[in-house]
C-alpha cells in the first residue's frame, strides 16, 4: 500500500474513534467480568487494582477461592490500604465440603455486601465469585441484587470460569480468556511471582 493509501486509511480510522469517543458521555461505575479457561483473570483484575490505587482511588478485595500460596497482589496491596477478604476453613481448589463451604462462602459474601454497599470503595473485587454461585453456594438472585444496589460509581469486577449467563448479560464489560496454550501442559510448575 502506498504511504499516501495509508496515511488516508489512518486519517478516517482516526476520526471514527474519535467519534465513539465524543458519543461516550456517560459517567457511572462499571461491572467487568473476566472468565474463560485461559490464564489471566485473576492477574487482570489485580491489574485494575493498581491502576486504581495509583490514581488514590480507594479498592477492597474478597477472594472466594484461597490459593494453597501465600498472595503476591496481597503483600502488595494490603499495606496501600487495600483491605482482602479471603474465604477461611482452607477451602482451596482442593477440598470441597458443601456444608462447611456454604458457610464458609456466605460468611465471606457479608464482607462483599457490606463493600457493595459504602460509596467510599471505587473498585471492589469479587475474585472467583462465579464458582460460588455455580456450586449453588451463593444464590445468583442474592448477587445481582447486590449488584443492582450497589453505588453509582463503584465498579466491580468479578472473575471466574463458567460465569452465569445472567451475570454476564448484566455486566458491562466481559472479557473471556482463551486457552491457546498453557506451560503447566509442557509439565512447567506453577511459579511464586507468575502464578500467584
Ligand atoms: P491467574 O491468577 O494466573 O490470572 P486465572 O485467574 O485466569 O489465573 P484460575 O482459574 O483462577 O485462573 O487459576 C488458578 C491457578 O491456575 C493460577 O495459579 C493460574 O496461574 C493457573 N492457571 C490458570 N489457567 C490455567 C490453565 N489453562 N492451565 C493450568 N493452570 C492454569
Ligand atoms: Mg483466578
Amino acid at each position: 500500500m502506498s504511504q499516501d493509501r495509508h496515511e488516508e486509511r489512518q486519517q478516517r480510522l482516526k476520526q471514527k474513534v474519535d467519534e465513539r469517543i465524543d458519543a461516550a458521555q456517560l459517567e457511572r461505575g462499571i461491572l467487568i467480568v473476566f472468565t474463560g479457561n485461559g490464564k489471566g483473570k485473576t492477574t487482570a483484575a489485580f491489574g485494575t487494582a493498581c491502576r486504581a490505587v495509583g490514581h488514590g482511588k480507594k479498592v477492597a478485595v474478597v477472594q472466594f477461592i484461597k490459593g494453597s500460596w501465600d498472595n503476591g497482589e496481597r503483600n502488595l496491596l494490603e499495606p496501600h490500604g487495600v483491605p482482602f477478604y479471603v474465604m477461611s476453613t482452607g477451602f482451596t481448589w482442593e477440598t470441597q465440603n458443601k456444608h462447611t463451604d456454604t458457610q464458609a462462602c456466605l460468611e465471606t459474601w457479608l464482607h462483599a455486601l457490606q463493600l457493595l454497599q459504602d460509596p467510599q470503595y471505587d473498585l471492589v473485587i469479587l475474585d472467583e465469585l462465579t464458582y460460588m454461585v455455580s456450586y449453588h453456594y451463593l444464590p445468583l438472585a442474592e448477587v445481582m441484587n447486590a449488584l443492582s444496589c450497589r453505588p453509582e460509581n463503584q465498579s466491580v469486577i468479578i472473575t471466574g470460569r463458567g460465569c452465569h449467563r445472567e451475570l454476564l448479560e448484566f455486566a458491562d464489560t466481559v472479557t473471556e480468556m482463551r486457552p491457546i496454550k498453557h506451560a503447566f501442559d509442557a509439565g512447567i510448575k506453577a511459579q511464586k511471582g507468575i502464578d500467584w
